[in-house]
């Protein structure tokens, strides 16, 4: 069985309906998919598509830019509400630190109130971390550290920075998680930190509809495509793909607390 650790259903991008684009995945072998929630109203669909269908869970919370205008209480408060309407919910995130050009983004001392908020939420909850970093590693690493880093579980989710990062992630017992992007052909760092990375540390995903794999570029991404992901850390690793694909659903089940 291969997992989809991270995607985001529902969503616009998908050239098809929900019940199509899960489907189709379930028929492919991507027998769990975790949707990820990365705002109020996304966790709300989230949420409503984990109930629909047996094998996708999901995650509530607050990506760095999203629901910019509520305060970090107000938004505390909604996310402690949604957690307790569906027990298929396996995880808060995703959550973390983004530090871009983001036209009207969340202020960076803002995102970190957000973040370790979201921190205390996944410790008073005993539910995994979905971590996003883009260039916010240092901020990330302190801001765990500060809520107790030792009760803690998470994922780094599409990991794109280096084996010293990654290093920094496994030394808290945290997985990585590697996305589409690990096929493209500017992604050889990428790949030396898949390479560097235990099996039984890592996680598979897509982040679809997002980020395709190199053969897909230009078109929407699939939870199916996650096998992609799965041949690529297998031709890396050069081991059989099977290992693969059972060690990374083993890892997400373990992670996620699911069967
Ligand atoms: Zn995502």
């Amino acid at each position: 069985m291969y997992i989809d650790s991270h995607c985001h259903l529902p969503h616009k991008k998908y050239k098809m309906d929900t019940v199509a684009v899960v489907t189709e995945a379930m028929s492919e072998g991507v027998e769990r998919l975790v949707a990820i929630g990365t705002s109020l109203k996304e966790n709300e669909l989230a949420i409503k598509t984990a109930q629909k269908f047996p094998g996708v869970y999901c995650t509530v919370g607050i990506y760095p830019h999203e629901d910019i205008g509520l305060d970090v209480d107000k938004l505390r408060l909604e996310l402690e509400k949604q957690l307790k309407t569906s027990q298929k919910i396996v995880g808060i995130g995703e959550c973390g630190i983004d530090i871009t050009n983001w036209k009207g983004g969340r202020p960076l001392l803002d995102q970190r109130d957000l973040f370790e908020m979201q921190l205390n939420l996944a410790l008073g909850t005993s539910l995994p971390i979905v971590v996003h970093n883009r260039n916010g590693s240092d901020h990330i690493f302190e801001l765990v550290k500060k809520v107790g880093a030792s009760w803690l579980r998470g994922v780094a989710h599409c990991f794109s920075s280096t084996w010293e990062d990654a290093k920094r992630f496994l030394d808290l017992g945290f997985y990585i998680s590697f996305s589409g992007n690990i096929t493209y052909p500017s992604a050889q760092e990428r790949r030396e930190v898949v390479k560097k990375t235990p099996l039984e540390k890592i996680l598979i995903e897509t982040d679809s509809p997002y980020l395709p794999p190199q053969r897909h570029r230009g078109e929407p991404n699939y939870p199916k495509y996650v096998k992609i992901v799965a041949e690529k850390v297998a031709e890396i690793k050069q081991i059989p793909i099977k290992e693969v694909e059972d060690a990374t659903a083993k890892n997400t089940c373990r992670l996620f607390q699911i069967k």
